[in-house]
């Protein structure tokens, strides 16, 4: 780490850097993969670090978050023998070394203008800065205000500490940018032990070196700040901190997904106005609510792969995540039938205690996983759309006198149907065809081109199934000077009282399932149990937006 300490054994270095102040969301997953893929392909190591110098919004719970977050993705930062965890509060005490050596060596000074006079002397795009009265104190004056700082004896707002650059840079980051303030602030780490807190655009360069990173990757915004990250580096190096070559920072394009924010401020307001039912709500765009909502690790990775990576400016549509949870979900998802809108069949020509055994593949293309079994019964549940009293042209589901295959069972003739009061239908009336069972030889000979899915009434088991849509209507919501809840869809959550087929009866939380003409789902891993078993959409069969 030091100047004279061994050679570092890895040939790169990348991290991945949050601020503990809420939960990651999809933006962060193309980050981790970014860092961590690096790492893995050049056989480097990523490190996961905390960027929690700024204690007024940094909390333990988001640290845990977090890190689950980064192991459920299937990364890790323990490689190679290396736990390689870290804090930048564990800096504290370097960063604080260095600003002292950067006062001795008349880089920087304790500036006690107001934070208005600051803004205003700072200057704009077109004007240069005006130097501070301060700007000239001695480093001596400058180090005794910053060691009185430190020891809690200036109230907050009455001093920092700032890098002596050029006032009149066209960068306006490079105009003596603020390296330190005072902070009278609980840290979720150090406590009360400091009351001035390091900047992010000075401790985040210092970490980097402080742990080797090479190759510092983060967002286009930062670009601007590139010229500063080199020069504090430079500085630390001259003062014998750091060693060369130092930590190389490279921009690359944000990801921004269009019918959602990505932003933790925005999201947290969600969550606290009530408008989601917390971080994982599986609306929410973040790695917990994802999971929730059905992703797996491999559709995230997956998605990160396909969108790749650039310093052009990416608007993603939800759609490409979507493919790559289908993608990755049709070959692993077992089947399984589920009515989300139940209407009666009554097949009127079996007795009542009908109870004829079906079997349907676990999965179409992988045999080995078996059979599924449930019986047939005088009264199955059956999708209310497929039913027509009155068809319209090019419907071939059931309407009176029209022939179905009833999916893995037999094929039946509708001969009417019963109605209340309005018309709407409550029970639709079929019989039987001879030897027309799916699996026996006489099931070829009926050409139906109707093909239902279908729930035994009295073996089907009632399930709770939420169906998700997307958050916004609007797919840019926060962009330019728009109020951004005002797309809110009040849509993107419906709840419906389903029948599933009985083999649900013993799915897990977290199992995930293709309900045979509708989508994935995902049994819910907070709210499912085996007698109450409760679905999540995680994505339908074919993207339903895209005719819109
Ligand atoms: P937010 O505004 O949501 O809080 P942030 O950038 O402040 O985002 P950090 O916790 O500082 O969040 O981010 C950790 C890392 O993740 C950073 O290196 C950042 O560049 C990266 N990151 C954050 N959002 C995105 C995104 N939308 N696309 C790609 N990378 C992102
Ligand atoms: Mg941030």
């Amino acid at each position: 780490m030091q100047l004279g300490g061994p050679p570092d054994p890895s040939p790169i270095r990348t991290r991945f850097p949050p601020e503990p102040n809420g939960y990651l969301h999809i933006g962060h997953a193309k980050s981790i993969c970014l860092n961590f893929g690096l790492a893995l392909d050049y056989a480097g190591r990523c490190h996961m670090r905390f960027d929690d110098t700024n204690p007024v919004k940094e909390d333990q719970e988001y640290v845990d978050g977090i890190l689950d977050a980064v192991r459920w993705l299937g990364f890790s930062w323990d490689a190679g023998g290396e736990d390689n965890l870290y804090f930048a509060s564990d800096y504290f005490g370097w960063f604080y070394e260095i600003a002292e050596h950067l006062i001795r060596a008349g880089h920087a000074y304790v500036d006690s203008q107001s934070a208005d006079e600051m803004r205003v002397a700072r200057g704009t795009l077109t004007e240069p800065g005006r130097d501070s009265p301060y700007r000239a104190r001695t480093p001596d004056e400058s180090l005794a205000l910053l060691r009185e700082m430190r020891a809690g004896s200036y109230a907050q707002g009455t001093h920092v500490l700032r890098a002596r650059i050029d006032m009149a840079s066209p960068n306006i980051n490079l105009r003596d940018p603020v390296l330190y303030r005072i902070r009278f602030a609980h840290h979720h780490r150090t406590g009360d032990a400091w009351c001035i807190y390091p900047m992010y655009d000075y401790a985040h360069p210092l970490s980097d070196a402080l742990e080797n990173v090479t190759h510092s990757l983060c967002t286009l915004e930062f670009e601007d700040h590139r010229p500063f990250y080199d020069w504090i580096l430079e500085r630390a190096a001259e003062g014998g901190f750091f060693q060369r070559p130092l930590p190389r920072q490279i921009e690359f394009a944000r990801l921004n997904m269009t019918y959602t924010v990505t932003s933790k401020r925005k999201l947290q307001s969600l969550v606290q106005s009530g408008a989601v039912d917390g971080w994982d709500d599986p609306r929410m765009p973040t790695l917990v609510g994802l999971r929730r909502r059905g992703y797996t690790p491999e559709s995230i990775r997956l998605f990160a792969e396909r969108i790749g990576v650039s310093k052009a400016h990416q608007w993603v549509d939800p759609s490409v995540l979507e493919g790559a949870l289908r993608d990755d979900l049709d070959a692993k998802a077992a089947r399984a039938f589920a009515v989300l809108d139940p209407l009666k069949l009554e097949l009127t020509d079996v007795p009542a205690d009908f109870d004829e055994p079906c079997a349907a593949p676990v999965h179409p293309h992988h045999p080995d996983r078996g059979q599924r079994r449930f019986a047939l019964t005088r009264e199955v549940w059956i999708e209310r759309e497929d039913f027509q009293a009155q068809p319209p042209k090019g419907f071939f589901r059931l309407f009176p006198g029209n022939r179905v295959r009833l999916k893995h069972g037999v094929v039946v003739e509708c001969t009417g149907f019963e109605a209340d009061a309005d018309g709407r239908p409550t029970k639709v009336l079929a019989t039987v065809l001879p030897d027309s069972k799916s699996g026996t030889p006489g099931a070829d000979a009926y050409k139906v081109k109707g093909n239902i899915h279908w729930v035994s009434a009295r073996h089907g088991l009632p399930a709770e199934v939420r169906m998700y849509d997307r958050l916004f209507t609007d797919p840019t919501p926060d962009a330019g000077d728009k109020d951004w809840l005002a797309s809110l869809n009040p849509a993107a959550k419906r709840v419906v009282r389903a029948v599933v087929e009985p083999t649900l009866a013993t799915a897990a939380a977290d199992e995930r399932f293709q309900f045979e003409r509708h989508g994935y789902f995902v049994a819910d891993r907070v709210d499912h149990r085996p007698g109450a078993p409760v679905f999540n959409l995680a994505v339908t069969l074919k993207d339903s937006w895209a005719k819109k």
